[in-house]
């Protein structure tokens, strides 16, 4: 039998697009078709169309094209998936702290958060069995999803360590609540061993792995992919039916054809080298510039992030000075879900800091983290 997933009141009743039913049909062999209103496929630039496959490659096992959906960015496969799993009410466990546009998206479609502490080896998972008894207890929900940002986590940077995936694919088993393993950093790793990831521990079973071509290529390509079980991702392919149609294919191929080429493997070997370079000048730029103060933080062995503790200055009231000074960061509370939502121990955010160090360029964030500083006299 396959992971019992619970489906939204909303998927339960999505249906395929009829028109696409019926292209299946156009497609007989010898059927001329005037059914459906589209170009001249013989002059499209199709040679260039190739799967995202080899990007995979590190999961452990080949993914059929059933068990794989690409997506307009991995924003869009939090909205398929929200769509598909979440009811208003419904709880989603997230990290505290986690990406603010994943609390967005699971919000909108009217759930409710169960944060887990995170340490520098990401969401303290031992803890999960607890909160969520506790969440049946006070809300009488077993939490439909957990959402994880394995690798050099936005913002902590923290990686979830690898006795915590295998613990975490566990109590999805046990408990039958699907995990979403977001992935866009996870090729950027500076520094120590890769960890394999929950999909991989799990056979794939429970987990919905996603990962995108945004943080490795560029933001604006927006073109990301899922993977996980044939009938979920059924369903979310019916799910993106109603929002997009599908990811733009000039995007699809040109992205194609850059991996085919090899381009990204030499470009992922680039990087990694500019902005580990990036990370460590800003450790070095950051302790210099601080002089004492008591800021602290766990130097990130890849991604994008620096988070900083301020210990008891208000990131907020931080934000407003420095951006007077001319320097910008994220205050942390942006990275929490709500208090009210929730039954889970967060702390609201309120004394850490964002730094992202991969965009400034080297003679910026030396003078960013001067600016910075000076901020915290
Ligand atoms: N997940 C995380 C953890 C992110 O940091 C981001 C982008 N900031 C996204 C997903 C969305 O990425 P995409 O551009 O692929 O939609």
């Amino acid at each position: 039998m396959g992971f019992p997933f619970r489906y939204s009141r909303a998927a339960e009743v999505m249906r395929p697009s009829p028109i696409r039913e019926l292209f299946k049909l156009t497609q007989r062999r010898g059927m001329i078709s005037f059914a459906g209103g589209l170009p001249d496929p013989m002059i499209f630039p199709v040679e260039e169309f190739a799967s995202c496959a080899e990007a995979l490659s590190e999961h452990g096992r080949e993914v059929p094209p059933e068990e794989m959906i690409i997506a307009t960015g991995s924003q869009q496969v939090m909205d398929m998936v929200s769509r598909v799993l979440l009811d208003p009410g419904d709880v989603v466990v997230v990290e505290a702290p986690t990406y603010p546009g994943a609390l967005h998206t699971f919000r909108s479609t009217g759930a409710r958060f169960l944060p887990v502490p995170c340490d520098e080896n990401g969401m303290c998972v031992e803890l999960l069995p607890g909160l969520i008894a506790r969440c049946r207890r006070d809300t009488g929900r077993l939490p439909k999803l957990i959402y994880s940002i394995i690798n050099f986590s936005n913002p902590s940077g923290a990686c979830l360590a690898a006795d915590r995936r295998v613990r975490l694919a566990e109590i999805a088993r046990e408990l039958a609540i699907p995990v979403l393993e977001d992935d866009p950093y996870g090729e950027l790793r500076y520094a120590g061993e890769p960890i394999p990831s929950v999909f991989s521990i799990a056979g794939g079973e429970g987990v919905i792995y996603a990962s995108s071509f945004s943080k490795i290529l560029a933001p604006g390509v927006r073109v990301a992919w899922a993977i996980g079980d044939p009938d979920l991702i059924r369903r979310l392919v019916i799910a993106k039916q109603g929002m997009d149609l599908c990811t733009p294919m000039v995007a699809q191929v040109v992205v194609s054809e850059y991996v085919e080429r090899g381009f990204l493997e030499s470009h992922l070997v680039k990087i990694r080298t500019h902005y580990a370079v990036k990370a460590r000048s800003m450790a070095t730029e950051m302790r210099a510039a601080l002089g004492g103060r008591p800021v602290s933080w766990s130097d990130p062995e890849g991604g994008f992030f620096l988070w900083l503790d301020l210990g008891d200055i208000d990131s907020q009231v931080l934000f407003a000075r420095a951006i007077e000074e001319g320097v910008a960061f994220l205050p942390g509370r942006a990275f929490y879900p709500g208090i009210d939502e929730t039954q889970g121990d967060a702390v609201n955010g309120a004394r850490f800091a964002r730094l992202c160090f991969t965009f400034a360029q080297p003679e910026e964030i030396a003078e960013g983290c001067r600016r910075l500083a000076r901020c915290l006299s």
